[in-house]
């Protein structure tokens, strides 16, 4: 990092080096707020927002929608807890049900949480059976729990946190056969994202979830999908199995997980997580056998349904894939005009990765990952984005991004490959 800090952001660094836990990787910026696609640090400099607080804020910041249905809700209620009921909560699982397929939803806080509502149905399906064992793919990413760890196929997260939680087993990516070959008796369910995020934007191709889904009927085993950071309208449709399965041949039934996780973009910044589960197996989990004090309160909903109410309103879904369209084909443009620099890129929607190349002259991948370098230089240009692994740029701007903040984002990356240039 070549910049400066001013005295105001060293200070607020300096506290959270004294008082937070230092677990995360942060980069050196104090952000104070946010409005639209835009945030501000605390020196008064925009920056133009394409990580949208990871795939959280799709609304961008400060979306009216979303402001006054939290505003209109904080002073009525803003926690019931689950011995009772409440029209909020019902209306929402009706709505975000509807999306998905017949089924019931399930709340909680987190993407971590989701995950394991995930695989507590899966223990819960095949425990008379003794079946407990599920399998999940190379380079994904489930959460931070002692499960989620456990799930996520990246050594790196599980590292030092040993005994992990037994019963999970990592194959390739988009590999039917390593998942047929990794079937045991003991084998449950089977649990991927459509497209993964923290592994580098690889998106599920459809023959793939085709197979799964057959290979998982003929097994009985259940069929999970992570969607926290790919579903909620990012690809243009609320998951991305809905978008990746388009175009090809309709199936009977038609494509249906057993059960989707959902968080990050559900409250557009309040925190919220959720289960979807399907009709056959949306009872499985009955009175006592699962909970959380927090989910589905009168005022997670409230957000999660204004965040709703905006996403059909504007059209955010058309939105994202007709914007994210264009930024793919615009960025392939650019890794065609900087080969040296650039890989490829791929994505779909509003989730979309650059893959740099191994090496680049003038950066030297030893002192930081070429990603993070790469993030540093467009931070510095007024471009917020996201790592992903050593070697991946992802961009997950709002969905209500527009085309000429499209067009801002390419002229800055374009800017700053430039100057990587010998
Ligand atoms: C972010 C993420 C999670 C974890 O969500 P948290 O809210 O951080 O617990 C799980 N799965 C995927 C695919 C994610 O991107």
């Amino acid at each position: 990092m070549t910049r400066i800090e001013s005295r105001k952001s060293a200070d607020i660094i300096g506290q959270h080096e004294r008082f937070v836990v230092p677990s995360y990787g942060r980069f050196a910026l104090a952000i104070s707020r946010g409005e639209g696609r835009h945030v501000w640090d605390v020196d008064g400099r925009r920056y133009l927002d394409f990580g949208a607080g990871i795939a959280v804020s799709c609304l961008g910041h400060g979306h009216p929608s979303l402001v006054r249905a939290i505003q209109d809700q904080a002073p009525r209620m803003l926690h019931v807890s689950n011995l009772y009921y409440h029209e909020l909560q019902g209306e929402l699982a009706r709505r975000l049900s509807t999306e998905v397929g017949p089924g019931k939803m399930f709340f909680c806080n987190s993407g971590a949480e989701a995950n394991e509502g995930l695989i507590k149905l899966a223990r819960r399906f095949g425990h008379d059976e003794g079946r407990y064992e599920i399998i999940t793919a190379n380079g994904s990413f489930h959460g931070r729990t002692l499960a989620g760890i456990a799930a996520t196929g990246q050594e790196k997260v599980k590292k030092g946190f040993g005994p992990a939680v037994p019963g999970f087993v990592h194959v390739p990516f988009n590999d039917i056969d390593a998942v047929s070959a990794a079937i045991s008796p003991s084998t449950v369910a089977v649990l991927v994202e459509g497209i993964q995020g923290e592994g580098g934007i690889h998106a599920a191709t459809p023959e793939f979830l085709t197979a799964l889904r057959r290979l998982c009927d003929e097994h009985r085993l259940l069929l999970l999908m992570d969607g926290v950071q790919c579903g909620h309208f990012r690809t243009g449709r609320f998951q991305s199995f809905q978008r990746i399965l388009e175009g090809t041949p309709p199936a009977t039934p038609p494509f249906l997980p057993d059960a989707v996780a959902m968080a990050k973009s559900l409250g557009g910044g309040f925190p919220m997580g959720a289960f979807w589960v399907g009709e056959s197996h949306s009872t499985r989990l009955g009175p006592g056998s699962h909970g959380t004090t927090y989910g589905g309160s009168p005022i997670a909903c409230a957000a999660a349904s204004g965040v709703l109410d905006a996403i059909e309103q504007e059209n955010l879904a058309a939105n994202a894939r007709a914007v994210g369209g264009e930024f793919l084909s615009a960025l392939d443009g650019l890794v065609k005009k900087y080969p040296h620099l650039l890989d490829s890129v791929r994505g779909l929607g509003l989730m979309i990765g650059v893959e740099l190349k191994e090496a680049i002259p003038g950066m030297d991948p030893s002192t930081r990952p070429l990603s993070l370098q790469l993030v540093d230089r467009l931070q510095e240009a007024g471009l917020l984005t996201i790592p992903s692994g050593g070697r991946v740029v992802r961009f997950l701007p709002a969905l209500n991004v527009t085309s000429d903040e499209i067009g801002q984002a390419l002229d800055m990356i374009e800017d700053v490959l430039k100057r990587i240039l010998p």
